[in-house]
């Protein structure tokens, strides 16, 4: 297996909590001057890389004293404002040391759902990389709650890695990659160098959950893995700490665990609704709709919905779920959450009575909708 690195023009790298904080005991200096190091020679082989890093919650509570995660949100969130600044001061140093330019971007899933905002945020990354800047990112932990919130950082690197339509996201972690079971409590786990992103045999191999220190386990990085390749990004699991571990990817040497992207890739707007994590509303389809959709490739008609939940606009990206709950499908409904509740169960042919107004026989267009 050659990496997959060695072509890629455009890289996410996502540092995890621990590998930052050196486990929670303060920012790893050392550690860090490495990374930038390598990103520095990863520049002047022409490759664009983005950070995104965790770590403020962590640095947060260690400046601030806690022994223990809090349990409330606002010190948690006071966590990340004060680490925030110590994340920054030391990706500012260490790439000053290699005349890099760093960024800070603070991202939240509103900003990502918000088809203007999504728009500006790509806009400014891709400027930031033209002026040969390394953008480090983090999720805006200051200002989300629980309901609103990214929630992990290998999420927030896959969506980052598809706004920018990243070639690569590199996890850099405290394991050496994905075993095929855990290699603590079964001697038959053997570890796994390469297979395709989205398997889901992968995400039974990764089960539970992360360190105390970060959010993310094995689990969120392989489903991360599956939304990165949706946009045809490649995403490789490695150990932070291996030795000149980003250099000797980009070199072509196959370190880590390796998920290649093998899904068609989905068009922007697609790619836009699909990575909405919560969305404003629900229609409940029934059985002959979901054929519909999934099987058939067919637009969502008002006769086949069941239920609308929740309150929402024309326009808005909505999910479509099965009786039982299960989601399978984002897309942008032709009518607010009152007509569509209206309108539901009947044929299209009586939308005009019903409401007086038709907007379109659909009530989700299949250009306008995404299977999951
Ligand atoms: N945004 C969080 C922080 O900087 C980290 C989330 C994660 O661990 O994935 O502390």
């Amino acid at each position: 297996m050659n990496s997959v690195i060695k072509n890629a023009k455009r890289l996410i790298i996502k540092v995890g909590s621990s590998l930052v904080t050196n486990d929670g005991k303060g920012l790893d200096h050392s550690a860090i001057a490495k990374w930038a190091e390598q990103i520095a020679q990863l520049r002047v082989l022409g490759k664009e890389v983005i950070l995104v890093s965790s770590g403020a919650i962590a640095e947060g509570m260690q400046r601030l004293g806690f022994e223990q995660r809090p349990s409330g949100i606002h010190e948690l969130q006071a966590c990340a404002a004060v680490g925030q600044m110590g994340l920054a001061q030391i990706y500012e140093t260490s790439f000053r040391a290699h005349d890099l330019h760093t960024a800070q971007v603070l991202l939240t899933h509103a900003d990502l759902a918000d088809r203007e905002r999504y728009l500006n945020a790509r806009s400014t990354l891709f400027t930031l990389l033209r002026f040969g800047v390394v953008p480090i990112i983090n999720e805006n932990d200051t200002v989300v709650t629980d309901e609103i919130k990214v929630g992990d950082n290998d999420t927030l690197g896959a969506l980052v890695a598809n706004l920018i339509e990243a070639d690569v996201l590199i996890i850099l972690t405290d394991q050496r990659g994905l075993y095929t079971a855990d290699p603590r409590k079964d001697i038959n786990a053997t570890f796994v160098h390469e297979a395709i992103a989205g398997d889901i045999a992968l995400e039974g191999m990764a089960g539970g959950v992360g360190t105390g220190i970060g959010r993310g386990g094995m689990l969120t990085k392989i489903l991360a893995a599956k939304r990165a390749a949706s946009s045809g990004a490649h995403t490789v699991i490695a150990w932070g700490r291996e030795e000149s571990v980003l250099t000797r990817l980009a070199a072509g040497e196959a370190i880590g665990t390796q998920l290649t992207a093998q899904m068609g890739q989905l068009t922007a707007r697609k790619q836009w609704m699909a990575d909405h994590l919560q969305t404003a509303g629900k229609v409940v389809l029934d059985a002959g709709a979901v054929q519909k959709l999934v099987e058939e490739g067919k637009s969502l008609l008002p006769i086949g919905v069941s239920d609308v939940i929740g309150e929402f606009g024309r326009g808005a990206v909505i999910t479509c779920v099965t009786q039982n709950g299960r989601q399978i499908a984002r897309g942008l409904i032709n009518y607010a959450s009152t007509d569509a509740r209206r309108i539901m169960r009947h044929p299209s042919s009586e939308i005009a009575t019903i409401l007086g107004f038709v907007e379109g026989p659909e009530l989700i267009h299949r250009d306008n909708l995404v299977l999951l």
